[in-house]
């Protein structure tokens, strides 16, 4: 491949460190001194701080600017301008869409986008889709109906500005969606895990269909959910699909701001359009070092209507060794987004990453898709409870497989476990989003 076919934007993909470090800071400069001059709640917020847009020269000063989080961004909305509130940097004029986050930590935050910045989504989108292999030629479905929220908004425009022909699935049923797939010869999907596993089951399932041999998705990109970077779960989808996957973390209040390339090394950072710094999670102190993990202080460094500065976004990640064949100068994070500060709990005192646990389950062929964990409290102890499913036929296992789960569970997670195994397709089968982990400590 001729290295200007490689890259969706060749100059910004590739600039040297030192020029996309500058670019960042100037770009920094530039939305801080926007939303200081535009937002009425960034304004007060910094002007409290004592910071104005004189003051950022340097990376240091940024660390200084105060962050924002979610809660903020929910006591706010229901205020003036209706219903966004004042984080709103420009006239209400001006926004043409309206998204919301999903919801699952909490009520739901509201986002406005002008036409400008959802030329900015389809643009991030259409990087990270050519930097995952597609090209003008892929038929891409999207087996969604996307409602109010923005992810496979974002797939679809991008797709299209790539020059793809995208299929909206929406409405359809998972079966009708997979015979469609399977008519219009259908060579790419864009999916949460949890999603893209279900649908290969009811394939098999209910259709006789492998989507391995009797489909034509050769690429799939997830989001939505840990899994496209928890590697038994991809190994399971790329089997089942007998196709690459690759994983995109984005967010409602950010942007598209990472992706997998097709080299699958890890998770890049769209450097050219996001700061991304790490902080301790105890002392916030600024994490540049490698192989130590902080959580994430996000900036989307273009985006006008409701700008996103040093955003506390709770995910846990760590800066990457590796460098990426791909040839992009943008850092890559290793593992992917390893869990969320409010996931990573302590049981028994050990602090534990529910993603460990689906790469162990996951792991094991025996194994259905589908798993629960439920921590609860009995007395004054915590007590940890793994639900699995054998896959049919396989009873006379049982006894090795029960030995090597909790062999590799306590290796993993430091954890013993309660275990149970229950009949093959009794267990909560979810849609899009799964909620297998339930901890039930604080409700009792
Ligand atoms: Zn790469």
């Amino acid at each position: 491949m001729k290295e200007v076919e490689k890259y969706w934007n060749p100059v910004l993909e590739t600039l040297p460190r030192e020029k996309l470090v500058e670019l960042q800071l100037k770009k920094f400069k530039s939305i801080f001194k926007w939303a200081y001059e535009h937002s009425k709640f960034y304004h007060q917020l910094y002007a409290e701080a004592g910071i104005e847009p004189g003051d950022i020269k340097t990376f240091e000063d940024i660390r200084k600017i105060p962050k924002i989080e979610k809660s903020m961004m929910r006591a706010i909305q229901g205020k003036e301008p209706y219903p966004y509130g004042d984080m709103l940097a420009m006239p209400l004029e001006r926004v043409t869409i309206y998204h919301q986050t999903s919801g699952t930590t909490g009520q739901p935050v509201y986002q406005a986008d002008s036409w400008q910045d959802w030329e900015w989504w389809a643009e991030a989108w259409a990087c990270l889709l050519y930097a995952q292999g597609y090209r003008d030629y892929d038929r891409l479905f999207l087996p969604f109906g996307y409602n109010i929220f923005v992810a496979f908004w974002g797939a679809h425009y991008g797709a299209e500005k790539l020059g793809c022909e995208v299929v909206p699935g929406g409405v359809l049923n998972t079966e009708a969606r997979i015979l469609k797939m399977q008519e219009l010869r259908a060579t790419a999907m864009a999916a949460t895990p949890t999603y893209v596993l279900g649908m290969a089951d009811t394939a098999r399932r209910k259709l006789g269909i492998d989507p391995a041999k009797d489909l034509q998705i050769r690429r799939i990109t997830v989001a939505g959910e840990a899994g496209g970077s928890v590697p038994a779960t991809k190994k399971r989808m790329e089997e089942a699909w007998g196709a690459k996957v690759y994983d995109h973390v984005g967010a409602t209040e950010i942007g598209a701001w990472s992706f997998e390339c097709r080299y699958q090394s890890g998770l890049h950072i769209n450097e050219a359009l996001f700061l991304v710094e790490i902080e301790d999670i105890n002392s916030g102190e600024v994490i540049t070092e490698l192989g130590r993990r902080g959580k994430m202080v996000i900036t989307a460094l273009d985006r006008m209507a409701q700008p996103c500065i040093r955003f506390d976004s709770k995910d846990i990640i760590e800066w990457s060794p590796d460098k990426c064949e791909c040839g992009r100068s943008f850092r890559l994070l290793k593992g992917g987004v390893i869990g969320r500060a409010d996931d990573i709990t302590k049981v028994k005192g050990v602090l534990l990453a529910p993603t460990s646990i689906e790469e162990v389950v996951r792991s094991i062929p025996e194994l259905s898709d589908e798993y629960e964990v439920l921590v609860t409290k009995k007395g004054d102890l915590d007590d940890i409870t793994l639900k699995v499913e054998l896959t049919p036929g396989q009873q006379n296992k049982i006894e090795t497989i029960r030995a090597k789960l909790i062999d590799q569970l306590r290796v993993r997670t430091n954890l013993g476990y309660n275990l149970e195994f229950h009949e093959y397709g009794t267990l909560p089968r979810y849609d899009v989003k799964a909620k297998r982990f339930k901890d039930l400590r604080h409700k009792e």
